[in-house]
């Protein structure tokens, strides 16, 4: 089945604000919520399709890449592939963020009401990994062309020696005592107004409700290490400034056992110094001789992919503008390419030399332009003003 618009989804406009977009979620969630609809698989369906779209529209970022390219966001998998925003919702992360914000104000509770797994992190099953965002900078050819790239990410791997469990290889864990493992300590008061309870996380156990026997001595029980990681990344051709690359799986490991995050890697393109970019269209300013502009000439005109000729008629006049078709950036993900606009501005000679000058006064008189020469003149007036 083809994924539907996330707008569509959510039944909003493309202008739509951040409000417009949670208040639209908002009420779509609460018909569709499992809850409220038990055992109904179509709503059970769009119930995901609504998170899905609410996780990338109501994240800026998300939401910039996906009007720009669509389902087809830009999503570099490790391979060199392209996804789509799949897993917002499987995800963790985001999905958790969501329900802590809209639903805990909605029923006044926590999100432990719907039997998930978030209780005031305590006891906290696997969680999935922090993205990691990575910036590169490249060339204004290296966006054009795409380039394979080695990117250097300091991130948080699983512990090899333990397998991520904290625990030295060979021994285990136990319930902790002072909480009989359920990682809080109730406290039960006597007040005026009846008894009052306090729950804290245990001090001894952290809240895991186990503790480790010997911890592991690679990672000192943590379950993960710091580990500088060198990833292929494959910018595709196409690409400008400020774009995001997606690399699924190669963000900070999960806790307990959860998935890896991702890494985004936020491109930079280094400014050219003659060529332009707008879109996938390269634009150029290019110096033509007065000389050629009167008589026309065949210029060489830089593109991206080396010089090519180009013919100007007789006649043309400075700020002309001529297009090269399909000689611009190739189009992120598609086989077609933009176009070179190029820009002629006629140069006009600063120093010409006696006989130069005496050949343009021929051309004025053959012109029948009388021309009176430049600063001499012009002091001329000056001293006759004051005189
Ligand atoms: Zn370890
Ligand atoms: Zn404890």
């Amino acid at each position: 089945m083809a994924k539907r618009d996330y707008y569509e989804v959510l039944g909003v406009s493309k202008s739509a604000d951040e409000k417009e977009i949670k208040k639209a979620y908002r009420k779509l969630a609460m018909k569709y919520h499992p809850d409220k609809n038990p055992d109904d698989k179509d709503a059970e369906e769009k119930f995901k399709e609504i998170n899905e779209a609410y996780e990338v529209l109501s994240d800026s970022e998300k939401r910039a890449t996906y009007d720009r390219f669509g389902h087809d966001g830009v999503n570099a998998q490790n391979q060199g592939g392209f996804g789509g925003f799949q897993g917002g919702f499987q995800g963790g992360g985001g999905f958790e963020d969501i329900f802590g914000d809209i639903f805990g104000d909605m029923f006044g509770g926590g999100f432990s009401n719907f039997g998930g797994g978030y209780s005031s992190g305590v006891r906290r099953g696997p969680t999935r990994g922090a993205d990691i965002r990575q910036s590169v900078t490249i060339s204004f050819k290296e966006a054009a062309f795409g380039k394979k790239m080695p990117v250097r990410v300091s991130r948080n791997e699983e512990c090899e020696t333990c397998h991520g469990s904290g625990a030295k290889p060979g021994t285990g864990k136990h319930t902790c005592t002072e909480c009989n493992g359920s990682g809080v300590i109730t406290e039960v008061r006597r007040t005026p107004f009846g008894n009052m309870q306090t729950q804290t996380v245990c001090p001894t156990c952290h809240g895991e409700g186990e503790i480790i026997d010997t911890p592991c001595s690679s990672c000192g029980g943590k379950g993960s290490v710091r580990k500088t990681k060198t990833i292929e990344v494959d910018i595709p051709a196409g690409i400008d400034d400020g774009q995001i690359i997606k690399v699924s799986g190669q963000g900070e490991v999960g806790d307990k056992g959860g998935p890896y995050g991702d890494l985004f890697i936020v491109v930079n393109v280094k400014k050219h110094p003659i060529f332009t970019r707008q879109g996938f269209d390269v634009y150029i300013e290019m110096p033509i001789s007065f000389v050629q502009a009167a008589l026309g000439d065949e210029l060489e005109v830089p593109t991206i992919d080396g010089k090519v000729k180009y013919k100007i008629s007789e006649g043309t006049q400075t700020g002309t503008v001529f297009r090269l078709k399909n000689k611009g950036i190739k189009k992120l993900h598609r086989d077609s390419r933009g176009d070179q606009y190029v820009k002629v501005n006629v140069d006009v000679p600063k120093k010409l030399t006696d006989k130069q000058k005496d050949l343009l006064r021929e051309f004025a008189k053959e012109n029948g332009e009388k021309v009176s020469e430049g600063k001499k003149s012009w002091t001329k007036k000056i001293n006759d003003f004051f005189s």
